[in-house]
């Protein structure tokens, strides 16, 4: 892999709008209107380029995909949306022989050896999109265009106003779920906007770390705002804020917020940050609640304080009930998301996990999926550098875009099939009842009948979207085929 500036085509050099169609494909985001195209498009539009873009997780490939496209790239931003891509390739390229094919994002570097077996042209990772105008440059002038190695960019680039003009409506996303004292479900239209990319953490398992290395990048508070202001236009009522963690640059994100409520006090937002920053900047609570925050998601991972260190979390199983205590105080609700199966994972341990969300009443803001993650190992893993690690896991499955591995105690693996499989024959039912199932499975895997739980046990339902998968969950094979 090359850590390189942008190839040599200048980004401001102007061209016919008639060298061509580029199609940007996403193929999934989360039940979100991405990012990860509306940049892009904004700097291919910009240099006069007539682009398409297609969000598969809504629209048909074959309805939207034009023949004649010079250039088709595909944004993978999460092991979900890689996994679609893998099974759209084929029938892309069958379509639009001629087009040159480029896989972009966190997930292209790290699967390029496949990507390229398929028939992908170029890989981009990092901050890619004047690489990948410079790339749409070159073949519109018909220069060649080829790539020995994939490249990923870390230099700081010049944000423009995301363009979503080409994207479904922000009705057709994911909504906003919120549940009043008495459970009436009402719902909001939901924006997505980021406010930086990267991270400068350097979490084992996470898949940002082997791209970014412990560097994050700000998008300019103009820019955020832009894109807030233009999807407030096109009836957002909440924004969801992607950024891998909001408070990786905390003066960065408190402005933005302000400015956000300042100009749009009826908008709210939600915002993913770890343990570590909540307690670091436990001061800052208070003004995200001012300022229309209405959950934050956290990698809480593990209960485990072992597992936490060997994921290098720097937070411990006791900082978790911390931060449940000052977000409580603070009136925030907090959505912890869970990597359930490890191969440090035992019966007792999973089950004491289960405890624990019973203890702080924390079931109703677990998506169920949460229960059922398997730890997934994509290539470059800082995971691959602990030592002994390496010995615990087979070759690189390149179906699976991961390491495979198997627990010790095969009970483990099998708890973990059987609540997945739950989990997605259950995505309509209430989170405490299909907590329950995996509770009562857990025990029975341990040859225990599974004591009761007190109906006040669960929580109460907190704010949340309604897509409920996750980044780095198995897709479904619905999901696979969707497009
Ligand atoms: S898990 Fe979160 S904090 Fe850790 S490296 Fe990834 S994005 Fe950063």
């Amino acid at each position: 892999m090359q850590t390189a500036n942008p190839i040599s085509a200048s980004a401001s050099h102007q061209i016919a709008p008639d060298t061509g169609k580029v199609v940007l494909i996403n193929p999934y985001e989360l039940g979100r209107q991405p990012f990860g195209l509306a940049e892009p498009a904004a700097w291919l539009k910009h240099a006069g380029f007539d682009v398409i873009c297609i969000d598969l997780s809504l629209q048909k490939l074959d309805a939207c995909l034009p023949a004649d496209a010079v250039l088709i790239a595909l944004n993978v931003g999460m092991h979900t949306a890689t996994r679609i891509a893998v099974e759209a390739i084929p029938r892309i390229r069958q379509r639009a022989p001629r087009a040159h094919l480029c896989v972009y994002g966190l997930y292209a570097p790290m699967n390029a050896t496949l990507l390229k077996n398929l028939g992908v042209q170029t890989i981009l990772g990092g901050e890619c999109e004047p690489a990948l105008l410079a790339l749409a440059q070159k073949l519109a002038a018909g220069e060649s265009a080829h790539q020995s190695e994939p490249s990923v960019y870390l230099r700081k680039i010049q944000f423009r106003l995301p363009d979503r003009s080409g994207l479904p409506a922000l009705q057709r996303y994911a909504h906003l779920l919120l549940s009043d004292e008495a459970g009436a479900v009402s719902k909001r239209i939901v924006g997505f906007a980021e406010g930086s990319r990267g991270c400068k953490h350097l979490c084992r398992h996470c898949p940002v770390v082997p791209v970014y290395e412990g560097k994050f990048r700000i998008v300019p508070l103009d820019i955020v705002l832009g894109d807030i202001r233009q999807q407030a236009a096109s009836g957002a009522e909440h924004v969801s804020f992607g950024d891998p963690d909001f408070f990786n640059g905390p003066t960065h994100a408190m402005k933005l917020v302000r400015a956000l409520h300042d100009e749009f006090p009826q908008l709210s937002y939600d915002a993913t940050i770890k343990i570590q920053h909540l307690l670091a900047h436990a001061d800052l609570l208070p003004e995200l609640k001012r300022t229309g925050c209405l959950f934050v998601t956290s990698a809480v991972e593990s209960v485990d304080d072992e597992v936490l260190r060997l994921l290098d979390k720097n937070h411990s199983s006791a900082d978790f009930d911390r931060v449940v205590g000052l977000m409580r105080a603070a009136k925030l609700a907090l959505a912890p998301t869970f990597v359930a199966f490890t191969p440090w994972t035992t019966l007792p341990s999973y089950i004491a996990l289960l405890q624990r969300l019973l203890d702080l009443r924390l079931v109703e803001a677990v998506p169920p999926i949460q229960l059922a993650i398997r730890l997934l190992i994509p290539a470059g893993s800082y995971l691959l550098r602990l030592p002994g690690f390496a010995d615990r896991i087979g070759d690189f499955d390149a179906e699976m875009l991961g390491y495979p591995w198997r627990h010790s105690d095969a009970r483990v693996d099998d708890l973990q099939a059987a609540a997945q499989t739950l989990v997605a024959q259950t995505a309509e039912r209430p989170r405490r009842e299909t907590f329950t199932r995996i509770w009562r499975l857990a025990h029975a895997a341990l040859g225990l009948a599974a004591p009761a739980i007190a109906d006040d046990g669960f929580g109460r339902p907190i704010p949340h979207l309604s897509e409920p998968w996750y980044c780095c969950a198995e897709p479904t094979s619905q999901q696979l085929q969707s497009f």
